[in-house]
């Protein structure tokens, strides 16, 4: 079994599950008292939502550079970035270590196109809803078409992840802003929704949505397992 290597905290509300999801697929696949290796370096959120709403994107990759190196160096056998966002820093991060990067949206991408769907909705922060690092990557390699909320939506979406999810606030009215803001990307043609923030899984469940969810920490989470069992 290979080690996991996690960069957590982004926020450890989501970093809970992934270390969770992580220990039950282990223990479920293994049997027995069987559980994940792993390592995780969990950071001060609140000094990358700072560095992130500042667009001080190179500070932020240089916290997530020295987890990395540190990871590798504490016997991590690949690494796993706990947070979709962060990933708009995936080349920086991957390319300071000699181990692999195992990338959110590709473990993502895959399992939509082993449903056959082509059109997607995609739900995150505004960084990855609006910016070409995560979207870009869904089209480029996967050939899907991504559709995400119209400018207020994305507002709202953003918003209720930075001020209530990473806080572990849960309301019933926030799903229910999901719900109508879901609906609303099925109507344009959606097949399927990307979770596309590890904490809105916490809200969203599947009975809230007509089409399937690929929620990005779960998938994420059992990719890692599968790829340290490989
Ligand atoms: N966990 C979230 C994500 O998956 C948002 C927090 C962050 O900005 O890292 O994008």
């Amino acid at each position: 079994m290979k080690t996991i290597g996690l960069i957590g905290g982004m926020s450890w509300e989501s970093s809970i599950e992934y270390y969770r999801i992580i220990n039950e697929a282990a223990k479920e696949k293994l049997g027995g008292l069987h559980s994940a290796k792993s390592l995780m370096i969990s950071v001060d959120f609140a000094e990358i939502e700072a560095l992130q709403h500042a667009e001080r994107w190179d500070e932020a990759a240089q916290i997530l550079i020295q987890c990395a190196q540190n990871l590798e160096r504490g016997g991590a056998d690949f690494i796993v970035l706990c947070t979709n966002t962060m990933h708009k820093l995936a080349a920086q991060i991957s390319g300071s270590v000699h181990i692999p990067f195992l990338h959110i949206a590709d473990a993502t991408a895959e399992k939509i196109r082993a449903a056959g769907m082509k059109k997607i909705g995609l739900l995150g922060t505004r960084f990855t809803m609006e910016q070409d690092f995560y979207k870009g990557r869904l089209v480029e390699n996967f050939g899907l078409e991504a559709l995400t909320p119209n400018e207020a939506d994305r507002a709202t979406v953003h918003r209720i992840i930075y001020d209530e999810l990473v806080q572990g606030k849960i309301l019933e009215s926030s799903r229910t802003e999901y719900k109508r803001i879901m609906a609303a990307l099925v109507e344009q043609g959606a097949e399927g929704i990307i979770l596309g923030c590890t904490e809105i899984e916490l809200l969203v469940r599947a009975q809230d949505s007509a089409v399937p969810l690929f929620p990005t920490t779960r998938i994420h989470a059992l990719a890692a397992v599968e790829y340290a069992l490989r």
